[in-house]
């Protein structure tokens, strides 16, 4: 904060890992991360005027890179396979039912043939 003090929105980070409250184990921590750096896209105040963006697709990534890369996937799936998708891994992860079927259940692919499909086109 001392540092960049115009970043605000590393509280709309932080505030939504208070709101998670999942707790250890509840499922992997680059998508626990990746959802935080996707509500802070979605929610937060002035990610512009802290130069803060996610971060564009790279064949090199994998969703497991987690923040702003897994953040960018998470757009990708709401707007081209689940529009609930976020809410619903949420829910999976505070009640503590993720696996990696959860994937499977909510679009009908496993999670690398989504990210396969990303790769593809990786627009949003
Ligand atoms: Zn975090």
């Amino acid at each position: 904060m001392l540092e960049k003090p115009g970043d605000i929105d590393v509280v709309t980070h932080k505030v939504f890992h208070i709101v998670q409250n999942y707790g250890r184990g509840a499922g992997p921590g680059w998508l626990v991360e990746g959802i935080t750096d996707y509500v802070r896209h979605k929610y937060g105040i002035d990610n512009a005027g802290a130069n803060w963006s996610l971060t564009p697709f790279d064949p090199k990534h994998n969703y497991t890179n987690s923040y702003r890369i897994t953040a960018r996937f998470l757009v990708w799936l709401e707007k081209n396979e689940n529009k609930k998708i976020v809410d619903e891994l949420n829910k999976s992860l505070r009640t503590r039912t993720y696996t990696p079927e959860t994937w499977v259940k909510l679009t009908g692919k496993t999670l690398d043939e989504l990210w396969q499909s990303y790769a593809q086109n990786p627009a949003i």
